[in-house]
């Protein structure tokens, strides 16, 4: 029927202008390369703000003592306390707790997030156990997880950018982050020292090093996206202080704020974009990361239900709710693999309302699904590779064996299978299989607590 193709002719255009074909991937990688270098050149020199991390030392091994962490960044915060007992012993016992934060805090006022955290972590920290109480007279000390882009003043302090992932509060941009945190534990009664400022990249890379040496580089591919890594100070130009002792200087790179011309952008992206709470920014985020993957979805979608008609003559109302199509939905949808996709049938009715949906209908959609996540997945893959080419890590040289290992953490590598493994292909595909025999792929499952608390260590006051 004409509506039918009508709207194969919809998906066939978004798949075309979707496409990433390995030349197009090369183009991206290389693009990530350049500015890489003009974000360390200059602040300000590149859509990549290059974060200077202060972090010069990742974690040894030796770190000892209890510390807690907090971990602020998405819908859900965690609050955790670890114990760690040196070379030896390593983490001896961790404990952790999720919150999840009320949507209107994401909104509303500093004070009122920051209290509603630090009540949190004061509740949690009453729970204290055997075992695990800090040395009388001695303050409690706190990695701090937080992550936006920040632009850092000190391993402990750092002032906000600008708010992502739909949080938007006005008056926090361009305040001490620390200086909320503390001023908020002060008000609830609780005596703990932010001893580090990090965010999740830079907590996911000290994790990831903790555990394995050869760490050099940390993706999060959660609600957002974004990457650190391990960068030698002196090829750093923007930098004017002293060299570290190590050589060394962990960047956070913020690479969803990354933007291209090469990047495959659709219709639908710039209307995602227009419509969301920074439009301009985060153009890598909004193709790649968990929160958007599923709204791309959605309104292409819309597109055929409003101009193919495709669930009748009324569109259906519940597919006009920005967000309402979960990328964990999605997911769902994508993996289905019973004979009649009875998992997407029952979807679209939960969650759009849709119902007695045709075989050849539940295709399309799976089918939708794989376009936008494939996008997705091969575009972090090539955003790594432009790690790596940085690095000088994309070649073997003289035979040279050394591994090259990246720590992954967030729900959507973590969860999204299909995402997964498309984005580990593509990495072969992009490097070779000499060059890609050498790289490693590691989830760092919370890593990024972890890592806050062992950064805490070893910048703590009692050293
Ligand atoms: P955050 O990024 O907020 O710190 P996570 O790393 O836990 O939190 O990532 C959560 C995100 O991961 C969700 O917003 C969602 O987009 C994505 N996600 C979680 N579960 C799944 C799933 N089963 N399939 C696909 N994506 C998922
Ligand atoms: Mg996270």
């Amino acid at each position: 029927s004409g509506k039918w193709s009508r709207a194969m002719a919809i998906l066939k255009e978004f798949e075309e202008k979707c496409g990433t074909p390995i030349p197009k991937l090369k183009q991206v990688a290389d693009a990530m390369t350049v500015e890489m270098h003009a974000g360390l050149a200059s602040e300000g020199g590149s859509k990549l703000k290059m974060i200077i991390s202060y972090v010069d030392n990742l974690p040894t091994g030796d770190e000892k003592g209890l510390f807690y962490a907090l971990d602020l960044g998405g819908t859900n915060f965690r609050v955790l306390r670890v114990l760690l007992g040196g070379k030896e012993s390593r983490v001896v016992k961790k404990e952790y707790e999720e919150v999840s934060i009320p949507p209107h805090l994401m909104t509303e006022s500093s004070d009122a997030l920051f209290d509603y955290i630090a009540s949190a972590l004061a509740k949690f920290v009453a729970t204290e156990g055997e075992g695990l109480h800090a040395s009388p007279g001695r303050q409690r000390e706190l990695g701090f997880t937080f992550s936006f882009p920040v632009r850092q003043t000190s391993i402990s302090s750092g002032t906000l950018i600008k708010w992502t992932k739909g949080f938007s509060i006005d008056e926090t941009v361009g305040q001490d982050v620390v200086g909320e945190l503390t001023k908020a534990m002060e008000r609830v009664g609780l005596d703990m020292r932010v001893a580090a400022l990090v965010n999740d990249t830079i907590g996911t890379l000290a994790g990831g090093r903790y555990n394995n040496p050869d760490v050099v580089a940390a993706v999060i591919l959660g609600t957002g996206t974004n990457a650190a890594y391990v960068e030698r100070a002196h090829a750093i130009p923007k930098w004017h202080g002293l060299l570290p002792k190590s050589g060394d200087m962990v960047i956070n790179m913020e690479w969803g704020n990354f933007r291209s011309s090469h990047l495959p952008l659709t219709e639908y992206d710039h209307a995602l974009d227009a419509e969301s709470l920074n439009p301009g920014e985060q153009i890598f985020e909004k193709m790649i990361s968990g929160m958007y993957l599923g709204e791309v979805v959605r309104r292409v979608l819309l597109k055929m239900a409003e101009e193919a008609a495709i669930f009748g003559d009324d569109v259906p109302p519940k597919l006009k709710i920005p967000f309402i199509l979960r990328t964990p939905h999605m997911s769902a949808i994508h993996h289905d693999t019973s004979p009649d996709l009875k998992v997407v049938g029952t979807k679209l009715k939960d969650i759009l309302e849709i119902s007695n949906t045709s075989l050849k209908m539940r295709r399309v959609i799976v089918e939708l699904c794989d376009i936008v996540a494939t996008r997705g997945a091969r575009l972090s893959a090539a955003g790594i590779v432009g790690i790596l080419k940085k690095l000088g890590r994309d070649t073997v040289k003289d035979g040279e064996k050394q591994k090259s290992v990246v720590a992954l953490d967030g729900g959507l590598y973590e969860h999204y299978t299909k995402f997964r493994t498309c984005m580990e292909g593509t990495l072969g595909e992009l490097l070779g299989e000499e060059v890609f025999e050498n790289i490693v792929i590691e989830l760092s499952n919370d890593g990024s607590g972890i890592g806050a608390a062992l950064l805490a260590a070893s910048h703590s006051q009692y050293l």
